[in-house]
């Protein structure tokens, strides 16, 4: 609008495309421009009509077409960023159309790969900024580093940076220091042998290799929270752990299970532990949705009572007794797991510890909280789990005893319990034991060598991505090379991949 009226020796107009020039201009669907009209015609109230907005258009165009003496250069796209096809503005039919509208120069066609448009004069290089000089060169193989040290754009950042590329773009080979193959991390190594294994990184690690070392050896954390509008899994379980333990403290000091408590007590305690503990996860971390979390209270209130009752009667029949809670505990493979295991020590804590006069025993309890619809084989089988690499709690507590002050007892766990507290199940709390003889037999055997692979992986720094279902989950995601072809070849035919996902397929007899 600005230029109406102004002459100039060479003029460049840009954007005859569809909906820009002209642009797209739309009647208003409350007040049409036919009562537009009739309002100035008959009551004298001028309202600008909206259709006449596409003849200023045509005027525009017309006096900027005009008022180039020299030449005229008229512009426009054949296709987006994205290659998306655009149409031409109408303006434009007749010049494009062959022997009609002004004599002119042929079309100039500007490729939209730059590699394409480095040929034409019109790109050569004292026409280009230096950023395009710097991609100019790259793109046609040559190193740009001089021209970034002398503009100082980071040469050194570059050459670095391409190596690495070349590297990891090459298709064959076998794994390298950029796919995660970073070499024994003797620091990560020592720390891990002082304080001893614990299961569920490990687990990480019989998962995804990378995944174990974002979490364990660089310490990353997700720096966004899933948006979640419900009460998430994890959160549910600990809240479940927090008002079981409270609970079975206060009832363990009464005496039960040995002296028996009515269901109606045993219901009124939850409630107010269960008030006590959301009240206390509220004020650190918030309660979202006031429905939601009221569900989430009721949830976690009916498990505990589930598990109570359960627990009730189990302890009854088997003559085990909570004892402690919370218990910090650790072990040695060597002494299940024979030679091969020797030096590997392990630790944990342990949600639960019951105890058994006579015959004297103790057994190791640990709750899961599930949120699926149905048992999954592998928390139903904890010695297959556990020699695939998937549950590796059940083996390390069958070892372990609790430490410190913990009062002298039996060697080992009689038993390692998990106590599935599910609310979508049909039944909602469930159990699954790991008896300690397992280490003896076959079963045990592949347990051994499941460990000694896990480990070897994290002493010898193998960590490569191992994708799968799992990624979806993944917090880790945006580190990871998953989805970038070479990556994953070479990380899907590497030997040691192989093996990971060997362990997976073990079948082994609960026997
Ligand atoms: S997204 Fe998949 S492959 Fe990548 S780190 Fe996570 S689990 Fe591993």
């Amino acid at each position: 609008m600005a230029a109406r009226g102004v002459p100039f020796r060479a003029l460049f107009v840009l954007g005859l495309n569809e909906t820009v020039f002209p642009r797209t201009i739309r009647e208003d669907a409350f007040l049409r421009d036919r009562a537009r009209r009739v309002l100035g015609e008959t009551l004298g109230y001028k309202i600008d009509e909206k259709l006449g907005g596409y003849e200023e258009e045509r005027l525009l165009y017309e006096l900027l077409v005009r008022s180039a003496v020299e030449r005229l250069y008229l512009c426009y796209q054949r296709a987006d960023a994205d290659g998306r096809p655009l149409a031409v503005s109408s303006y434009l039919d007749a010049w494009l159309r062959d022997g009609e509208g002004p004599a002119r120069e042929p079309d100039v066609v500007v490729p939209r790969r730059l590699t394409d448009r480095l040929s034409l004069p019109q790109f050569s290089p004292p026409m280009l900024t230096r950023e395009e000089l710097a991609v100019g060169l790259v793109l046609q193989d040559r190193d740009p580093s001089a021209l970034l040290e002398a503009s100082g754009r980071g040469a050194l950042l570059f050459r670095n940076g391409a190596a690495a590329s070349r590297e990891m773009e090459g298709i064959a080979g076998s794994l390298g220091p950029y796919d995660g193959l970073t070499g024994p991390l003797d620091r990560h190594w020592s720390a891990l042998m002082e304080r001893g294994l614990a299961p569920t990184p490990l687990e990480q690690y019989a998962r995804c290799p990378f995944q174990y070392f974002s979490a364990q050896v660089l310490g990353l954390e997700p720096v966004r929270d899933r948006p979640d509008a419900e009460v998430s899994a994890l959160v549910l379980g600990e809240l479940c752990h927090a008002v079981l333990n409270r609970c079975y403290r206060k009832w363990c000091d009464g005496g039960w299970p040995g002296s028996e408590l009515t269901r109606g007590r045993l219901h009124a305690d939850i409630l107010v532990v269960t008030d006590e503990v959301f009240a206390d996860y509220a004020g650190q971390h918030g309660a979202g949705y006031p429905l939601l979390w009221q569900i989430a209270k009721e949830t976690v209130a009916d498990l505990t009572l589930a598990a109570a009752l359960a627990d009730e009667r189990e302890c009854r029949a088997s003559g085990f007794r909570p004892d402690a809670f919370e218990v910090e505990a650790e072990g040695a493979l060597e002494q299940a797991g024979g030679p091969d295991l020797k030096g590997l020590r392990v630790h944990g804590r342990l949600d639960r510890v019951d105890r058994r006069e006579t015959p004297p025993g103790l057994r190791i309890v640990d709750y899961k909280y599930r949120h699926g619809s149905r048992m999954k084989d592998e928390d139903r089988s904890l010695v297959q789990s556990a020699a695939r690499g998937t549950r590796l709690q059940p083996p390390f507590y069958a070892v372990m005893r609790p430490c410190g002050g913990q009062p002298a007892g039996p060697p080992g766990p009689a038993a390692v319990e998990f106590i599935f507290l599910a609310p979508r199940w049909e039944s909602k709390v469930e159990r699954a034991s790991f008896d300690p003889a397992a280490w003896t037999g076959p079963a045990g055997r592949a347990i051994a060598q499941t460990v000694l692979t896990l480990v070897d992986g994290i002493r010898h720094g193998q960590y490569f991505v191992l994708p799968d279902g799992y990624c979806d989950h993944c917090e880790f995601a945006s580190a990871c090379r998953r989805f970038h072809g070479p990556t994953w070849w070479r990380a899907h035919t590497a030997p040691a991949a192989r093996s990971l996902r060997r362990l997976r397929k073990q079948k082994v007899s609960d026997e």
